[in-house]
């Protein structure tokens, strides 16, 4: 299969055009289509799979419907024993992925700077002294973009 995949990309460029399926985004509501090859075992299984017209949309719907934006993170109000707590939902994801609790010291870092961008290519988690390392190269970058004409010593 691969080597015919190969040899013949437009054939299969054309059987892929000739089998696609039109499904509504899950979360746009548009209408988009779907080549059928790239529909997954488990979404085919799965009555209310959900499926997304672009990454961006992909993005979007991954975020808790409940969480809202508080000092640029997604956050969501729970209250534990008889008290509102916030809980960020980045340090949710990271758990998700580490599959445990974050230890003392461990820190969610947002690679683009955007507080908010949640997506997994975006965080990186470290412990406290990295991050500190992380921030102060990030400052220094910002520096050397916006203030090169009256270099700052501390931050050169
Ligand atoms: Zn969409
Ligand atoms: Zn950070």
């Amino acid at each position: 299969m691969h080597a015919w995949k190969i040899a013949h990309p437009g054939l299969v460029r054309d059987y892929h055009k000739r089998n696609t399926i039109t499904l509504v985004c899950s979360q746009c509501q548009k209408e988009f289509q779907k080549v059928k090859y790239y529909i997954t075992q488990t979404q085919k299984e799965r009555p209310n799979a959900k499926f997304y017209c672009s990454r961006k949309c992909v993005a979007l719907g991954h975020i808790n419907p409940k969480a809202v934006l508080w000092k640029g993170y997604w956050i969501v109000r729970k209250i534990i024993n008889g008290k509102f707590k916030r809980i960020f939902v980045h340090i949710r994801i990271a758990e998700k992925v580490l599959g445990r609790k974050m230890k003392e010291g461990e820190v969610v870092h947002h690679i683009n700077g955007d507080k908010s961008d949640n997506r997994h290519k975006n965080l990186v988690i470290c412990d406290n002294h990295y991050h500190k390392f992380l921030h102060e190269r990030m400052a220094r970058l910002w520096a050397r973009e916006h203030l090169s004409k009256n270099p700052n010593p501390i931050l050169a």
